[in-house]
């Protein structure tokens, strides 16, 4: 078996005279082939992310079959991927086609190397992929950013079903977002594509984390959400909000909770919350002429309160033609949606090559 090389096919894509590479690394052909024309038919998925490591056996069509979640171990997150690649292999009645990994960083294609994650610095140190290949003896890899599979994940088989072009959006820790145009990933010219999160959404706002001022993550993201609560608690003494402060920090969690159990004032919050994401998916929406956008991450658990909100602001401002033309839906895979998507890629990079 050679040493496994990086192959490049370029996608035909919006608009015409557009290409994109999108990248797979496989082993020599003929060992290619001889896997495709098997019976093989499952795929492994892993989404690693800040706080957990998640692995799925998945079918062709993208059900899961099995799982294996942990918290992530920063020190040795190969070691702890192989050995959830081991028990799912020892789970699936037929050999492994092809392994996908969702990672919280950028790859790059030329390499296959994780080379920016400021989560999760430590894989960029490694060289996962070639010791994924190395302890698997499985060719057929490939890494893509986390955001990115888990858009695919929902246009594969969650919400975003039947669309061919898609706007994904996950809103947690950080907001992060995803393009797929004429069901391919729009990767962008340096791979950070679909950041959804450092759009401005306004010009006399807070610093954010990339060194703008006023991204929507500064205000709509998890611990901003609690941020501009606490902020405004005070003028409000009788939320229920306030006498959970009394003995805990609150989380944006409780607040959408409080929000359903008819706290007003966590409501308003919400709905704040939900016309500055709404303002943002205008820009969205008026930019790409989107047939649909999904909107998952922990954010989006708070369901129509923030939906109906997010709507409503995009139809505001968006150009209506363009508006009337999108579905805006939430996500449908939750925790699931990176490993199955990272999977389908993984899938989809194997069955494009060979076919
Ligand atoms: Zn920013």
């Amino acid at each position: 078996m050679t040493a496994p090389q990086t192959l490049y096919y370029n996608t035909h894509c919006y608009p015409p005279q557009t290409h994109f590479s999108k990248h797979v690394s496989l082993g020599d052909s003929d060992d290619m082939t001889t896997n495709y024309t098997s019976s093989a038919n499952n795929y492994i998925g892993v989404g690693i992310s800040v706080s957990n490591m998640r692995a799925a056996l998945v079918n062709t069509d993208g059900q899961v079959i099995s799982r294996r979640e942990a918290a992530i171990d920063r020190d040795a997150i190969a070691p702890q991927i192989i050995r959830a690649i081991a028990e799912l292999r020892d789970e699936a009645a037929q050999n492994i086609a092809a392994i996908g990994v969702g990672v919280p960083g950028l790859v790059d294609p030329n390499t296959e190397r994780v080379f920016v994650s400021s989560d999760l610095p430590s894989i960029v140190r490694g060289d996962l992929h070639a010791e994924l290949i190395g302890a698997t003896g499985i060719n057929h890899i490939l890494l893509e950013n986390d955001a990115n599979a888990g858009a695919y994940g929902e246009f594969q088989v969650g919400a975003g079903r039947g669309s061919k072009d898609m706007f994904y959006v996950t809103i947690g820790a950080g907001i992060g977002g995803a393009i797929i145009l004429d069901g391919k990933i729009w990767h962008g010219a340096s791979g950070f594509a679909g950041e959804f999160g450092h759009i401005t959404i306004n010009t006399d706002g807070i610093e954010c984390v990339c060194g703008n001022t006023g991204c929507l993550e500064t205000v709509a993201s998890a611990p901003n959400i609690v941020r501009r609560t606490h902020e405004r608690l005070h003028r409000d003494g009788t939320s229920s909000l306030s006498r959970l402060a009394l003995n805990r920090e609150f989380t944006a969690a409780d607040i959408a909770r409080e929000a359903k159990n008819g706290d007003d004032f966590a409501l308003m919050m919400i709905e704040r919350t939900g016309r500055y994401i709404g303002a943002a998916i205008a820009n969205v929406i008026n930019l790409l002429n989107i047939e649909r956008i999904v909107l998952g991450g922990g954010v989006m658990e708070a369901g129509d309160l923030i939906l109906d909100a997010i709507i409503r602001e995009a139809g505001r401002r968006s150009f209506q033609p363009c508006f009337e033309a999108t579905q805006i839906v939430i996500s449908q895979l939750s925790t699931d949606g990176v490993p199955i998507g990272a999977a389908m890629l993984a899938r989809d990079a194997v069955h494009n090559v060979a076919g």
